[in-house]
């Protein structure tokens, strides 16, 4: 008999805990699912159960839980396995994963804000319990609270068991991810109030709308859209579709439901269904397409991670359709990852075209509700789905992976920087995927320094593609001297008369621009001019961003927003002004140059929700834009027709970036913005603006030399000891007490040192040395690659309970990034 449940709490605790099964579910309770626990003072949480024993646990009193939440587990094997790998690879705790890994909707606490429906019709819903009754009467005099506080004004206990039942209903939201991308669930759709068979019905309704014109346009739409005449299956017509098609006001509508001709019904509709899917067939593949199709299919054979290593614009998006089709008939899932959210807008309509209702999104743009709506699909039914999405959906229930697909492998935005769990989702895919038996496809232009190592070392399969569909050329690279320019007052602000010129001749013949500008140390700051004073973060060591929709100084670590000062705090005089250049400015000035040409700007600040994106990149697909400015986003993937000039505004900080991944990054930048040109029919040219046009590295960029890049960035990485050819770890340290901090940290190097000796370097000050408030050391610790990983971590760990013999590193937060970027 199970008596004892071992369950994963939330929080960033390092073991599981334990809990007594009232005795009524203690044959029931199945490992996966979800349970409400108290934890800490008054505090509970929704936990999710990993084991089940009877060992009663010794030297504390074990707590009872207090309700389950399911009647089915929220999780399928082998998640939990999943979750155990990235705590111990990440050397984070489980906890943080579990948080990482769950839509808010699906992990209720005691701290989770809970929201009204504004849309929810409580007359709509006569299932409503009276306990469910009482919680939303409550609510209702707030709108807005904390689960601990609607339990103290509802008086009642123990709520999180109703408050599922509330959500699943929509008639509450949780959390702040809501409004604006909600979609109803049900949707009102239209029928006649008689049966198609019915012909004497028919004529008396064509008689009672005869009077009046536009019923009767409706009432042929209706005819039209639900193939009444037809006599064989009726088509259900939704209101929208039929004020569409009929082009009549709802009035109308309203006045045929009066007179009883026509009746409404709410019908639910899945979130994820497109209306209308036509589903069509999927491109043959060019010869050297199907080549490299035969060559990723054998290879899999062989290996269990394969790379496509494939110039731009060489159509891996179509060779990807095509191993995703196959897995798709033997009945296997497939997961398709994107770095980044613009792209997945893109993909959506022509993987909809190809895969209609078995292709799913899942990414954090989508509200709570559709993400906790997208993970029960999945728990509830097993079938060949498309799961297109961004690094988080590794953690989706899959029941059956047969194919991950990880597409722009380079890119760092895999990476996930903060909070714990810091993982690498290509590499943790990498891991999922082998745990279903599935293989792993990795795709990019630009490999990864480390991803094309494994391939040449033989440990991931290696297959090349290096021509472009329809055997357009990469397009030419043409380096402008920046320095040069300004010596001989050529520039105009930022543009060199190459990029204005090249624009302009773009624009005559109707074509596209995309001005890349990298955001990296490049936003626009504010200086004084007189003595270079420069306004920094109170509580982050950054200088401050300027921007100029609302005239302010942001931090861009912390949010904090500053008003600018009118004298230099530091001379006293009158003299501050904007320097440098980020893309709000590059807009301004090109609004300038080219005063009559619609344009559009791609960054974090025009892009917080996702109909910001659809609609840039719907705007300029369309041709609607002409010029498109942007930062690292543009550089992703994107698919566009008509561009055929591209500018690099300045490749010099990309290139000066300190740090060992610096030209790699550079490299992969600029080939990939550069792929965004003469994707169709014509060779595009790319404007590429540098004080140092005779770097080696600007060499191998108008080269396109991949290969050349990699052989030389692989050689320093050898002589200076970097990965591929070594393990890191980061370990940060941080504290309010900057003094302290240091005095702990030199500490601490030194006890890891002890054990692992001159592979620990540091404590250093990492580029930012403060954000929001709390002070931050790094150590670094090098491995050779044949040092055991487990064995370093254990040690780790060690030395760290050690350093806890000291009270005062109890107050210092300190955590890992393994394998950063
Ligand atoms: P990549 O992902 O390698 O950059 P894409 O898959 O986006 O390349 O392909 C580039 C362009 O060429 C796209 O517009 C795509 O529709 C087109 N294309 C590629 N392969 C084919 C094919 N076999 N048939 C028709 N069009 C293709
Ligand atoms: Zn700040
Ligand atoms: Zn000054």
């Amino acid at each position: 008999m199970n008596i004892f449940a071992d369950v994963v709490l939330p929080l960033p605790l390092y073991k599981y805990f334990t809990y007594r099964i009232p005795t009524d579910w203690q044959e029931s309770l199945p490992v996966g699912s979800r349970v409400v626990v108290p934890f800490g003072r008054k505090k509970y949480y929704t936990a999710i159960v990993v084991r089940l024993h009877d060992t009663e646990p010794q030297g504390y009193e074990v707590k009872e839980i207090l309700s389950l939440l399911d009647s089915r587990p929220v999780l399928r094997r082998p998640q939990l396995q999943f979750w155990e790998w990235i705590a111990d690879y990440y050397l984070c705790a489980v906890g943080d994963v579990y948080k990482a890994a769950l839509p808010s909707g699906l992990k209720l606490e005691s701290e989770t804000m809970v929201t009204l429906n504004p849309d929810f019709e409580e007359a709509d819903d006569d299932r409503l319990k009276e306990r469910e009754w009482m919680l939303l009467a409550s609510l209702s005099k707030k709108s807005r609270m904390t689960v601990q506080e609607l339990e103290k004004e509802s008086g009642m206990r123990n709520i999180l068991p109703t408050l599922r039942l509330l959500l699943e209903r929509e008639a509450v939201f949780v959390s702040e991810q809501i409004k604006a991308n909600y979609r109803p669930k049900t949707e009102t759709y239209i029928r006649l109030t008689f049966s198609p068979n019915d012909e004497a019905a028919l004529h008396g309704a064509f008689e009672r709308v005869k009077q009046a014109k536009k019923q009767e346009v409706m009432l042929l739409a209706f005819l039209d859209l639900s193939r009444f005449m037809q006599k064989g299956q009726l088509r259900e017509v939704s209101r929208k579709s039929l004020l569409d098609r009929s082009g009549v006001s709802s009035a109308v509508l309203g006045a045929m439901v009066e007179k009883g001709l026509f009746e409404p019904y709410k019908k639910e509709i899945s979130r994820f269904e497109p209306e209308c899917v036509s589903v069509g067939e999927i491109a043959p593949l060019s010869e050297l397409q199907q080549t490299a199709y035969r060559q990723i299919v054998d290879s899999f054979k062989t290996h269990t991670v394969t790379l496509l290593h494939g110039v731009t614009s060489s159509g891996k998006t179509e060779i990807y359709a095509h191993l995703i089709d196959r897995v798709l008939n033997e009945g296997r899932q497939v997961l398709y990852l994107v770095p980044e959210i613009a792209l997945t807008t893109q993909l959506t309509s022509r993987l909809r075209k190809m895969f209609g209702d078995k292709l799913m999104i899942y990414h954090s743009k989508f509200s709570d509700n559709e993400r906790v709506e997208i993970w029960n699909a999945l728990l509830d039914r097993r079938e060949p789905r498309l799961i297109l999405g961004v690094r988080s959906s590794i953690f989706l229930p899959f029941s059956d992976l047969g194919l991950v697909i990880v597409d722009e492998e380079h890119e760092t935005s895999y990476k996930q920087y903060d909070p714990a769990p810091r993982y690498h989702a290509r590499n943790a895919a990498i891991v999922l995927a082998s745990m279903h038996g599935a293989k792993t496809l990795l795709g990019s232009a630009t490999p990864a320094i480390e991803s094309y190592f494994n391939a040449k070392q033989g440990k991931y399969g290696l297959v090349e593609l290096k021509k472009r569909f329809n055997d357009v050329e990469l397009p030419e690279i043409i380096p402008v001297d920046v320095r040069e320019m300004r010596k001989k007052n050529r520039m105009r602000g930022n543009f060199s008369p190459e990029l204005l010129n090249r624009m302009q001749v773009a624009l005559d013949n109707d074509t596209q621009v995309i001005l890349f500008q990298n955001r990296r140390g490049f936003a626009p700051m504010v200086e004084c001019k007189q003595c270079a004073w420069v306004p920094r973060c109170e509580h982050c060591d950054v200088s401050l961003t300027y921007h100029k929709r609302f005239n302010q100084l942001t931090c861009h670590y912390c949010g904090f927003t500053y008003e600018i000062p009118r004298v230099c705090p530091a001379c006293g005089q009158a003299t501050i002004g904007v320097v440098g250049f980020g893309t709000e400015r590059i807009e301004e000035d090109i609004a300038q140059h080219f005063p009559q040409i619609p344009l559009s700007r791609m960054d974090l600040d025009t892009t917080r929700s996702r109909s910001s994106y659809e609609q840039i990149i719907d705007d300029f697909s369309k041709g609607k834009n002409k010029i498109l400015i942007g930062t690292q986003m543009i550089t992703k993937g994107l698919d566009f027709e008509r561009v055929s000039v591209v500018g690099i505004l300045s490749a010099d900080q990309m290139m000066n970036y300190p740090d060992f991944r610096a030209h790699e990054r550079a490299f992969q930048m600029m080939e990939q913005v550069s792929g965004r040109a003469g994707r169709k029919e014509k060779k595009g040219v790319v404007v590429l603006q540098t004080s140092d046009p005779g770097a080696l590295l600007i060499r191998q960029v108008m080269a396109h030399d991949y290969e050349g890049m990699y052989n030389v960035q692989l050689a320093e990485r050898k002589m200076f000891a970097y990965p591929p050819y070594t393990r890191l770890i980061y370990i940060y340290l941080k504290h309010r007490d900057e003094i302290l901090l240091q005095e702990l940290s030199t500490r601490y190097a030194g006890l890891l040192r002890e054990v692992f000796g001159t592979r620990v370097l540091g404590p250093d000050n990492p580029p930012v040395a403060r954000i929001q408030s709390l002070y931050i050391r790094k150590v670094v610790l090098k491995m050779e690659l044949s040092a055991s990983m487990t064995k370093v971590k254990t040690i780790l760990r060690q030395v760290y309970e050690n350093a806890l013999a000291d009270d005062r590193f109890k107050s210092l937060l300190l955590y890992y990034d393994v394998d950063p970027m």
